[in-house]
């Protein structure tokens, strides 16, 4: 698991009441987590539910957002944003399907946030940028919000950006519990889910739960829920998920613990607990507190226990490749490929931990796990900062000069995922200098320099389409 952080800045017009207009900024420290075994959980799980919305699993994102905030929501066209604060507190995968199945009633009734043209084809990351950036611009028309954010807490102007009509989200409501009928799922989760979040629309707003607030949660909607689950024939009703979710539904959580709180975990799952969850969340804890050794004997035996899971082996390799033990986490990281082929996050360790390992021998190998990555994944900012890496050493091993434009390449392919379309077609240009012309890098780097605002700067006028 490993965290993407960025701080966002917002400058803003603050104080619409005053004559004069007020700057004030704010800044804000925004984590992402990227875990190839929450994710991979995460769309096992929704994936029936978006088949039956009409959606393609593997089109739509999910995005899980390092944050105590109880929220969640969509964005930027198919991208849900769950934050750990939410999956936190959900008990079974069944109350976590029915929050999904609510977002996906939004996305499947084309309920989306303003700026929706923007957001298409952009990172998570950039989009959670023009979403805050948003809410924060809204600021200058709304006092409410700007006292959010001069409070220091964003939240505010979150919530006017990002809240739907109730009518809207008793639609998403209707439109997410058919998707959940549609699947032989029952709606108890849903239902169950809500109620864990009644009353809160009668408590002062600071007491609220960021997602009672950006989903307003009224009676009405909990009792057609009610209804709807009283409706269900029996069978429907009473239908479980198959163990393996709770399974995975434990160890998720688990997990967050070890990494995000890793006291609280020592203290919740302690040394006499069995369960392969508990031992999972020891070990990362100990791990992020310092014990890499203690941590690494209980991952041994989760290994023994299931060889054939390759989250085992990546939390190993991950605890020996900070530990500086690098030969050790390659095996690792290979050893979980063979047996998760196509994760690009697993793909990007792998290559990391090959390029670290400071052997020429291992850069071919480095490379292709990180272009195997960029197909499973093609939008990974790291995947191309790691490439860039790769082909720089590349290039000084072998004195080959093409590498010089590949370097760059990968560096506009970077800017490209964060978001930056301004250094994206700047450095696409230098790029397309550096390759041979015609060359499927070159023609890559054009695209990037025709998509990223070609009009705009102070080459546009010497150039036509056809050259450089
Ligand atoms: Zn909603």
């Amino acid at each position: 698991m490993r965290w993407i952080s960025f701080l966002l800045i917002l400058l803003l017009i603050l104080n619409p009441l005053a004559l004069t207009p007020a700057r004030a900024q704010s800044a804000n420290n925004i984590s992402f987590i990227r875990d190839a075994e929450i994710e991979n959980y995460l769309h096992a799980l929704a994936a029936p539910v978006y088949r039956a919305a009409g959606l393609d699993p593997s089109a739509i994102t999910i995005v899980v957002v390092d944050s105590s905030v109880v929220n969640a929501f969509v964005a930027g066209g198919m991208n849900e944003f769950f934050y750990t604060g939410l999956l936190q507190l959900t008990d079974t995968p069944e109350q976590l399907i029915g929050v999904m199945a609510h977002e996906t009633g939004h996305i499947a009734g084309g309920h989306l946030i303003r700026g929706r043209e923007e957001m298409e084809n952009a990172s998570a990351e950039a989009i959670l940028g023009m979403i805050l950036g948003a809410a924060a611009g809204l600021a200058a028309g709304s006092s409410d919000a700007a006292q959010g954010i001069i409070s220091g807490s964003q939240q505010v102007a979150e919530r006017s950006f990002l809240s739907f009509s109730r009518t809207v989200e008793a639609s998403a409501d209707a439109a997410g519990m058919s998707f959940l009928d549609r699947s032989g799922i029952s709606t108890k989760g849903m239902l169950e889910f809500f109620k864990k979040m009644e009353g809160q629309e009668y408590l002062p707003s600071d007491r609220q739960s960021e997602y009672v607030r950006t989903h307003p949660l009224t009676q009405d909607r909990i009792d057609a829920v009610q209804l709807h689950y009283d409706n269900s024939p029996p069978a429907l009703k009473d239908a479980k998920l198959p163990a393996i979710y709770t399974e995975m539904h434990e160890r998720m959580k688990a997990k967050l613990l070890g990494y995000l709180q890793p006291d609280t975990a020592l203290l919740r799952y302690t040394d006499k607990d069995p369960r392969a969850s508990a031992r999972y969340a020891r070990a990362i804890a100990l791990y992020r507190t310092g014990q890499p050794a203690h941590a690494i004997t209980l991952t041994d035996d989760l290994i023994k226990q299931e060889p054939n899971n390759p989250f085992f082996y990546e939390l190993k390799a991950q605890i020996q490749f900070e530990s500086g033990n690098i030969k050790d986490a390659v095996s690792g990281y290979k050893k979980a490929n063979d047996l998760l082929q196509d994760s690009s996050l697993l793909r990007q360790s792998y290559g990391h931990a090959l390029i670290e390992s400071k052997d020429p021998a291992n850069l071919d190998l480095a490379i292709k796990q990180l272009l195997l990555a960029n197909q499973f994944e093609p939008r990974e900012p790291l995947t191309w900062r790691l490439l860039a890496s790769a082909w720089g050493l590349k290039g000084e091993a072998t004195k080959d000069p093409e590498y010089e434009g590949m370097v760059t390449y990968a560096l506009a392919e970077e800017a490209v995922a964060k978001g930056n379309d301004k250094s994206a077609g700047q450095l696409a240009r230098r790029a397309m200098k550096g390759l041979k012309k015609g060359s499927p890098y070159w023609l890559r780097a054009q695209d990037i320099k025709l998509s990223t605002a070609p009009e705009s700067d102070e080459e546009s006028g010497k150039h036509k389409k056809s050259d450089d």
